[in-house]
């Protein structure tokens, strides 16, 4: 259900203007989420037209449009509303915590979507912190490896703190997704909004961390960037 859009984003799609749109309810419980108020399904605040009427009065101004949550790919509706943003001529991002590949594989058969930004929380063994449901863990693996194949511009990014992930932890990401395009670290950020503001604490992720993240991780990837 589509909760909220944000009109105009910078930042949200790499290299587009973008319309923001949030979709309501996650599977997975991450302690520093930041759209935690989100993460439980919410009655729907606009409708699939709602949003293409407000694309079609800024089509000037707007080159994609970033689809994000919750988790999109729980929503029935996701495929439809896709469909119709790329056919009134918008460029797609869709982001996803990749648990659901079956719907992952239908979306990029269709051509459905330009960009995957897929979030990889923890190495395989420690994704039980973000988890309801562990069997999600098998299905994270397999979005890895199609979206790899896919043919399509994406990334994976995982979010940094000392306290989330060691700089081991880290490089046993690398090495899980080795060969991938882009690999995104994201300073973890307090906000008084986050789901468990216990589990990292006040301070954000200082970058003299990410940078010892990223050099541990270079190795692995064409490209990788860092996001404070
Ligand atoms: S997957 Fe995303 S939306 Fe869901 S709990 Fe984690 S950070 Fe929040």
């Amino acid at each position: 259900m589509i909760y909220d859009y944000m009109p105009v984003s910078t930042v949200d799609y790499p290299g587009k203007i973008a319309t923001t749109v949030f979709i309501s309810g996650c599977n997975f419980r991450c302690p520093y989420c930041h759209n935690s108020s989100i993460i439980v399904p919410k009655p729907a605040r606009y409708s699939p037209e709602d949003i293409l009427r407000y694309l079609a009065r800024r089509k000037n101004l707007i080159d994609g449009v970033c689809i994000t949550g919750g988790e999109p790919t729980l929503w029935k509706g996701l495929k439809s509303l896709m469909a119709q943003i790329k056919s009134s001529g918008f460029s797609v991002k869709l982001d996803t915590n990749g648990s659901r590949p079956d719907v992952l594989e239908d979306i990029i058969a269709k051509g459905l979507v330009d960009y995957i930004a897929m979030d990889v929380k923890a190495p395989l063994e420690g994704y039980r912190t973000f988890l309801t449901r562990v069997s999600d863990v098998e299905k994270v693996c397999i979005s890895v490896d199609m979206i790899k194949a896919a043919g399509i511009d994406y990334e994976f990014r995982t979010t940094v703190h000392p306290k989330l992930l060691s700089i081991d932890d880290i490089k046993k990401i690398g090495s899980w997704l080795k060969g991938a395009k882009k690999y995104v670290l994201q300073g973890y950020r307090y906000s008084p909004d986050i789901l468990d503001p216990e589990f990292c604490g006040r301070e954000f992720c200082e970058r003299a961390y990410l940078d010892k993240a990223k050099e541990a991780v270079d190795e692995y990837f064409e490209q990788v960037i860092i996001r404070e």
